[in-house]
């Protein structure tokens, strides 16, 4: 049975609004020797420390929801939730549920 919640994380996108460099190959095991390397295209950060920091509290979160007892039969829904980085340390939290 699935049960809990799943962390997908992975990929660094280039801070700078005016500058769309991406690599989705980064993974999160990477992230942390990505802390303050500049973009290949235009010196932004790609991965600032106040960033890194938040990837690792959602990490504690999610280790936190899957140590909860088993949910209900009626606490099913699905759900994607997406976080989104800009490198000021805020992060942008999108929740979609998701139709079976
Ligand atoms: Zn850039």
């Amino acid at each position: 049975m699935e049960n809990g919640i799943t962390a997908h994380i992975g990929g660094l996108k280039c801070d700078s609004p005016t500058c769309d460099y991406k690599d989705d190959s980064i993974t999160l095991e990477q992230y942390e020797s990505y802390i303050d390397a500049p973009c290949p295209d235009c010196g932004a950060p790609l991965l600032t420390l106040e960033d890194y920091n938040q990837v690792q509290k959602i990490l504690s979160l999610v280790d936190l929801v899957n140590s909860l007892p088993e949910p209900t039969e009626d606490s099913k829904e699905k759900g994607k939730i997406s976080f989104e980085f800009n490198g000021t340390g805020k992060v942008n939290v999108k929740i979609e549920k998701l139709d079976e």
